[in-house]
């Protein structure tokens, strides 16, 4: 390619138009690398690429925050309480007393003969029951056979 002033003006003029290599090199009778040579070593403006071109023509939208729609009647949370909460009140605890065991039949003793009589009152600590050596045919030992034959007696007594 003999580059004379004519062609060197007849490509400056056809890059300032925008036309691509391709086309200048068609008009001018010319292979395409001769035109982006001949550009280069001209230092002519580089010409946005048509990709380019596409990406700063358009404005892309600027993406917009995403706010989530807060539901109505809800405050947000945005910041938590500085003053610690206070600690569940103690509740005094309030006495329940255990259900007192319901004595359905008095435990056998190990020793067959071993008095029943109870002590103290069912379901009350201490209770116990005496475990004396009972009377033979008896529940109870001998001071305690005593007493219940002695109330069993009376309450005859009383219902007569
Ligand atoms: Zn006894």
């Amino acid at each position: 390619m003999d580059w004379t002033v004519e062609a060197i003006e007849r490509l400056r003029a056809l890059w300032a138009e925008g036309h691509s290599t391709a086309e200048i090199g068609r008009r001018m009778g010319i292979s395409k690398n001769a035109v982006v040579g001949k550009a280069h070593r001209l230092n002519l403006p580089a010409r946005p690429s048509p990709i380019r071109r596409d990406a700063n023509g358009e404005a892309l939208p600027r993406p917009q925050p995403v706010r989530t729609p807060r539901p109505a009647g809800v405050v947000p949370r945005l910041t938590l309480p500085q003053v610690a909460p206070s600690p569940a009140p103690v509740l005094a605890p309030v006495a329940v007393p255990p259900p007192a065991p319901v004595v359905r039949s008095f435990p056998r003793f190990s020793p067959a003969r071993a008095c029943c009589w109870p002590i103290g009152e069912p379901g009350q600590p201490g209770f116990r029951f005496c475990a004396a050596e009972a009377l033979t045919g008896k529940p109870y030992c001998p001071e305690h056979a005593a007493v219940a034959y002695v109330k069993a007696r009376d309450r005859r007594e009383d219902a007569a």
